[in-house]
């Protein structure tokens, strides 16, 4: 019989794939002593179970009944019992935290009689009724999906009738009288009664967290964070403890270090008599744990021991959230925390001062992406400024864009180009798209806690929020600037995550500490430190070399700046265009040989330009240069246009000669599938003069430097490679010039004539082809377009979208490598070469050569480098390491 549930005291830490995070961290803390209140966990096999057949696996409810047994034994009390009820919470847990996405029902076992039972028992009739309709929202939103609207409103308009605009100013009758008016919203909304019956309420519960791990916010959410659909989510049934039982209750949420710096010392928000999501809702102002200490020192000291607690056994800064029950400490919560990159990096490094871990273990602590977004440009220091607000720096970065007032807006106006900033009061889960899509989030309430800081932080976005002097009007599109102004829909501001400044229009940009360090300046930052630590010691511990795509000479040497060791893709293609395209329309028109070499003769000393200028940067290190690889007709004009030209020309009278000549050649050249054309080395085959002249000036580039002292790596790839055959014979020519410019120069070059490997049937012969290539460079991006036979420029945008809602993929294939089926092309062509040239160098330049997961899939195939874009190149170093020791990506 399966398992489906779990006691706490059953489980531990590591069985997050089983108990969820927060299951297997509940379960934890209760074996660690702490003060958890006492409840189960009913397993993701469960979900898993539940999702499949759309109904509960039978076994379920005879489980949950044990373990509520028990429960209730340990407790002493009864399910919704009406004279002493013992009430439960029912909380989301997956694998991986879903801040916000997943539901939560509190005070599950009250009913029109236990309310009485627990008024009597607590002596408190207020909080009892509080509990009540707590209870009752909860379930009618989340269970019963009624629109939470209709019980905000008829709370507001509790207060209102009260004269006030506190929760806590509403007593006992008002509570009594809401909790009748909830009654009425749930039998208008859902037709039904709200269900008197604890166990019901309890089922109902569970089922309604299974069902939300499919809704359209989390699977949105999935995507972006990349977490696998079939998952599901465990559900946490913990007897209820009561932060809204008075002014010496309340609850709250800490970080055993601060989330947005990475500062030591404790960090966090407290808020008096509040229950649930109250303290991260933004409905009234928390204090700080400092404030904390003074209102209940007892429960601080606690609180201040546990979190040491924590930290020194999760080694690692870890989220809590906590109740006090009249004076009593109660731990709900904890996990390894969210962090800033910067945060990520400086915890890091004062984590490893302090002797909590070791190097290898810094290194999985941070990760390329967060590295990626500490290279993000930030405000210039100098620029004028019209400051408006200053609010929280919850989540940093520089971010400038049109104020939109709500998510729609936010999404179509990105949709159509611009860049937004979502402006809100605060965030709830149903803001979502428009925080996606947002270059940042400001709200003008909340702290460092609330929603929009938290779900920004974990997507890396720049957020500003509890900005209190922005009066935030989202129905009337209007903000009212406090000491005067306004800002209307569509007015350009500026925010910075990183000191919670707010600036009127668009404050110009300058580039981050982090790059002004790969840039080589001497830049004194903490999180500079930091970051130089970890370089260092990734750079120790790779196996994989990285060099750069890069096709100028200022691009490579900014890639030598950033760490790049040599060049792995140089496209020689852009080197054919501005001024130059007219010299490849004159190849192509060219009537005779005499016309063509003419014209190649032209294009030579301009490439050998480009080449020397490469080598130079690049000195010492080896440079792939790739021969021309997109069809001729990419460097003449448009077909349709130049038609339509010709066609109103002769109408008036006479076209221009040339015109009709090149459009006989663009008509000739006309391809429906020019992907799977006239390109690569096809192109090389049928006008071999082409790569013989970018060999040649590849070559006396590398002629020249070698006269003027430097050393010179070049490596030519031919690209687009099929057969061996095809290979051997632009080699043939290739190395005929290697000869003459060797035997003409009086020199020997170090070059090597090698091929992408960027089709299937390379991939699958690339035995034989190793046999004439000195090394191999897979082109993932070809490779992933005919593998999956996507035309890469156009499926992005016209079907993606449908394949990430039916799961087909999480990710792109064209951004992360495929790599059950792409990626076992590579493996089986690295194979199959080194097969034939044990010491055969393997590489690959395709986009995916700087994405994480690729790169930690090519150090399990053991490539030799990956090549990626200069600005990617330290975070494929940071990464290519992180693979070495096996970390996630
Ligand atoms: C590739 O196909 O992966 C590649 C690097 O070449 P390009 O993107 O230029 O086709
Ligand atoms: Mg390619």
């Amino acid at each position: 019989m399966t398992v489906y549930v779990y006691d706490f005291a059953q489980g531990n830490k590591d069985q997050k794939d089983l108990l969820g995070g927060k299951g297997a961290n509940l379960a934890e803390m209760t074996n660690l002593g702490l003060p958890v209140p006492p409840g189960f966990t009913i397993s993701t096999d469960a979900c898993r179970a539940y999702l499949a057949a759309g109904t509960e696996p039978s076994e379920l409810a005879e489980q949950v009944s044990a373990r509520l047994s028990a429960l209730e034994e340990t407790m002493g009390r009864r399910l919704g019992d009406a004279a002493d009820p013992l009430l439960v919470s029912v909380r989301s847990g997956a694998k991986f935290s879903m801040p916000g996405m997943m539901e939560t029902v509190l005070n599950i076992g009250l009913n029109d009689e236990s309310v009485h039972g627990l008024a009597r028992l607590s002596g408190d009739e207020r909080f009892a009724l509080d509990s009540y309709r707590r209870l009752l929202a909860m379930f009618g939103s989340t269970v019963l999906h009624i629109d939470s609207e209709h019980f905000s409103r008829a709370l507001d308009a509790a207060k209102s009738a009260r004269g006030t605009t506190a929760d806590l100013d509403l007593d006992a009758d008002d509570l009594r009288a809401l909790v009748e008016t909830f009654k009425q919203i749930i039998r208008d909304q859902a037709g039904r009664e709200f269900p008197q019956d604890a166990r019901e309420q309890l089922d109902l519960s569970v089922r309604a967290v299974f069902n939300s791990w499919n809704t359209d916010r989390a699977r949105l959410y999935r995507r972006r964070e990349r977490i696998p659909e079939d998952l599901g989510t465990a559900v946490n049934v913990q007897t209820m403890v009561f932060g809204n039982f008075g002014m010496d209750s309340g609850s709250g949420v800490a970080f055993t270090r601060d989330p947005a710096s990475g500062n030591q010392g404790v960090y966090g928000d407290y808020l008096q008599n509040a229950q649930g999501e109250d303290v991260v809702a933004g409905i009234r102002n928390t204090v700080s744990l400092a404030d904390f200490e003074k209102l209940d020192k007892t429960s601080y000291d606690d609180l201040i021991a546990i979190m040491a607690q924590l930290e020194r056994h999760y080694r690692d800064m870890c989220d809590i959230e906590f109740t006090v029950e009249r004076g009593k400490l109660w731990m709900l919560q904890t996990r390894v925390g969210k962090r800033t990159p910067g945060a990520a990096f400086r915890i890091s490094r004062h984590m490893r001062d302090e002797g909590l871990i070791e190097a290898d273990e810094q290194l999985s602590r941070v990760t390329g992406s967060q590295l990626a977004s500490l290279m993000f440009p930030r405000f210039d220091a100098s620029a004028d400024k019209v400051l408006l607000a200053t609010g929280m720096n919850a989540s940093p970065g520089a971010a400038v864009g049109k104020v939109v007032f709500d998510s729609p807006t936010a999404v179509a106006w990105v949709e159509r180009g611009e860049d937004v900033i979502l402006v809100r009061k605060e965030t709830n889960p149903s803001d979502l798209a428009g925080m996606v899509v947002a270059q940042g989030i400001l709200t003008s309430r909340g702290g460092k806690t609330s929603h929009a800081a938290v779900v920004a932080r974990g997507m890396g976005r720049t957020c500003v929020c509890g900005a209190e002097a922005l009066d935030v009007d989202v129905e009337a599109k209007v903000v009212k600037v406090r000491g005067g102004g306004e800002l209307r829909e569509g007015d350009v501001i500026s925010i910075d995550g990183a000191t919670g400044e707010v600036f009127a229009g668009a404050v110009p940009v300058s580039p981050s500490d982090v790059v002004r360090y790969f840039e080589g300046e001497d830049v004194d930052a903490d999180v500079v430190l930091a970051v130089d630590e970890v370089m260092t010691h990734a750079d120790s511990r790779r196996r994989m070399k990285v060099r750069a795509n890069a096709d100028t000479a200022e691009d490579a040497a900014r890639a030598r700046r950033f760490g790049a060791e040599g060049i792995g893709l140089c496209r020689t293609e852009h080197m054919f265009l501005g001024d130059r395209r007219e010299l490849v329309e004159h190849l192509i028109v060219a009537e005779d040989s005499a016309g063509q070499e003419a014209a190649l003769d032209a294009l030579l000393p301009l490439q050998r330009a480009d080449f020397a200028g490469i080598l130079e940067a690049m000195d010492g290190l080896p440079v792939t240069i790739r021969l021309i690889d997109p069809p001729l007709h990419e460097f003449l004009p448009d077909y349709t246009e130049l038609s339509v030209k010709v066609a109103l020309a002769e109408a008036a009278g006479g076209a221009d000669p040339h015109d009709v000549r090149l459009l006989d050649h663009v008509r000739r050249l006309h391809e429906q599938n020019p992907m799977l054309g006239l390109r690569g080395v096809r192109l090389g085959i049928q006008i071999p003069g082409l790569f013989v002249m970018q060999a040649r000036a590849i070559l006396e580039a590398a002629a020249d430097r070698i006269e003027a002292g430097g050393t010179p790596l070049p490596e030519i790839m031919v690209p687009l490679v099929a057969s061996v055959r095809e290979l051997d014979v632009v080699k043939r020519d290739i190395l005929a010039v290697a000869e003459e410019v060797q035997a003409a120069r009086g020199v020997e070059i170090d070059v090597k004539v090698g091929t992408m490997i960027e089709l299937p049937r390379a991939a699958f012969l690339a035995d034989r082809i190793a046999a004439s290539a000195e090394f191999f460079s897979f082109g993932t991006n070809d490779l992933t377009q005919m593998a999956w036979g996507f035309s890469r420029d156009d499926v992005e945008a016209a079907f993606f979208s449908k394949y990430f809602e039916h799961g087909i993929f999480d990710v792109s294939p064209f951004e992360s490598l495929d790599q059950r089926g792409v990626g076992g092309m590579v493996e089986m062509g690295t194979q199959k070469g080194r097969a034939t040239k044990p010491d055969l160098k393997v590489g690959v330049c395709g986009e995916h050569g700087g994405d994480p997961a690729s790169i930690h899939f090519f150090e399990t195939v053991g490539l030799d480098y990956v090549s990626c874009s200069p600005f990617r190149v330290p975070v494929a170093r940071l990464e290519a390491a992180r693979a070495v020791l096996g970390t996630d990506a």
